[in-house]
């Protein structure tokens, strides 16, 4: 097998680092072409005098001096955003690991799917937002998309050889994070360090607070519909609080095939990388000879309204995702600035849902201006 040549875009974060860590496991299979991160000039310079990559990128132009400062090998070093998207479609990238925060990785998305490159993705609000948009433009590219995330590689893994329309609906697990046994009351004072320790997995700071608002159930939900163009409807979210069984998937029979493992994000990394094949990984194993408790709990829509706000943004259709989206990007932001409280996350979210969302059809255009308008916004709200 010829080395695959990898560009990961936000290579100092969460999945950035572990993609890399797969990549050390395995230096005669990937290659790594591009790096590229927001701030973190630190880090991004000891990875590329370690990988000594073709490009380098720092999306913040203040640290690009600082970025040559530190880097010694010959890459070519790059600064700001236009500069990111291009970057996507050049000849030497087999695969992009889109691990951007944000509505921010949608462009990169877009230009891949140009470029007809495949893309690992681990940017959900890419989908989330675009959805429509990103899956008309993969019918019409050579381009293909591997989720990165654990519960949508889990149905992925799932579904491999079965036809789609013996699906009869999907189950997608929650942990139901740090918050699950709470009261509405006891929400009301959450603290931000409360709300940044999840208990099973370790990611970046916008998705653990995700995790403990069930936000992110929501966007995967959104994210699903659209990966595997499945009706919201036969999407079922339900807590399992071990995160063992990743996902599940029933069957026009009443089977039902789950993917299960203990939480690693490393696992849906190399799967994405290897799709449809597999690669030896050096990760715990689950001891299945031991005593293990799986179990399984409705979700509650009254004590983690997010999820169900998600939900009504999908039917709703037109911008609302892409409002949903920006609005929990700024409440999230302001509640980790420490000015807001827990509870006003999806209380600014619904006040954008109500006030901006429209059924029209959308643009990239459109959505570029939806997402400045709630921002804009949802940064006023109290
Ligand atoms: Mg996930």
């Amino acid at each position: 097998m010829t080395k695959k040549r990898l560009a990961i875009l936000g290579s100092t974060g969460s999945i950035g680092t572990q993609t890399l860590e797969i990549v050390r496991q395995h230096p005669d299979k990937f290659e790594i072409t591009v790096l590229t991160a927001n701030t973190n000039v630190d880090l991004l310079a000891e990875q590329i005098n370690e990988f000594k990559p073709k490009y380098g990128l720092i999306c913040n132009t203040i640290l690009f001096k600082n970025l040559q400062d530190q880097v010694t090998t010959s890459t070519k070093l790059l600064s700001g955003n236009q500069e990111l998207t291009n970057l996507v479609s050049i000849p030497d990238v087999d695969i992009v690991v889109n691990s951007l925060v944000g509505f921010a990785g949608f462009s990169s998305t877009m230009e891949s799917i140009k470029a007809g490159k495949k893309i690992a993705l681990a940017n959900k609000e890419s989908l989330v937002v675009g959805g429509e948009l990103i899956m008309n433009a993969l019918k019409h590219s050579k381009s293909y998309l591997i989720p990165i995330d654990s519960e949508h590689s889990a149905m992925l893994q799932c579904l491999v050889g079965e036809p789609k329309k013996s699906i009869e609906k999907i189950i997608i697990t929650a942990s139901g994070g740090p918050f699950r046994t709470f009261t509405i009351d006891q929400m009301k004072s959450v603290t931000k360090a409360q709300a940044l320790n999840h208990p099973n997995w370790d990611m970046g700071a916008k998705i653990t607070i995700d995790s403990s608002t069930m936000m992110n159930k929501g966007l995967e939900i959104i994210e699903a519909h659209w990966l595997f163009e499945i009706p919201v409807d036969k999407i079922e979210p339900v807590i399992h609080p071990q995160s063992i069984i990743h996902s599940m998937v029933t069957f026009c029979d009443g089977s039902s095939k789950a993917q299960l493992g203990p939480p690693d994000m490393k696992v849906p990394i190399i799967y994405a990388l290897t799709y449809p094949n597999r690669l030896p990984l050096d990760t715990p194993r689950m001891d299945w000879t031991l005593s293990h408790e799986l179990s399984f709990q409705p979700v509650d829509y009254e004590r983690f309204p997010c999820i169900k706000l998600a939900i009504e943004s999908i039917k709703i259709g037109g911008t609302a995702p892409a409002v949903l989206n920006a609005a929990n990007e700024v409440a999230v932001e302001r509640f980790l600035n420490e000015e807001i409280g827990y509870i006003d996350i999806p209380k600014i979210v619904e006040k954008s849902l109500n006030k901006l969302s429209s059924s029209v059809k959308i643009s990239v255009e459109i959505l570029k201006e939806i997402d400045t308008e709630t921002r804009a916004f949802a940064s006023r709200i109290d």
